[in-house]
């Protein structure tokens, strides 16, 4: 990788290529502080956009199913209430959209 733009290091060119992108997906998936610390110390940022969103982010809403939206409200138990809920019927935690309880059938109204 010598082949460098003039005045651009490749170091540079790394970080505009690979960390760049990674802090805007920490930022993404709901941690802010992640990516900051990640403009300075890249490798925060490619971990923070690897690892778990917060569930209650943009990327967790567009892009986690049912089983990655319990796990990442598990990993971020403060937000667990506001993408998660308890079946009176059942007691099992199921997606706070739900309509139908996925475990008994119960009806939420
Ligand atoms: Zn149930």
């Amino acid at each position: 990788m010598g082949a460098s733009l003039e005045g651009i290091s490749d170091a540079q060119v790394l970080a505009l290529l690979v960390v760049a992108p990674c802090v805007v997906i920490s930022f993404l998936k709901g941690k802010p502080w992640t990516g900051v610390v990640g403009l300075f110390i890249g490798i925060a940022a490619v971990i923070g956009a690897i690892r778990l969103a917060k569930p209650t982010s943009w990327w967790a809403r567009r892009n986690y199913g049912e089983a990655k939206l319990l796990q990442a409200a598990h990993r971020f138990p403060s937000e667990a209430a506001a993408v998660l809920k308890t079946c009176p019927a059942c007691a099992q935690t199921v997606n706070a959209k739900a309509g139908i309880c996925r475990f008994c059938g119960h009806y939420f109204a």
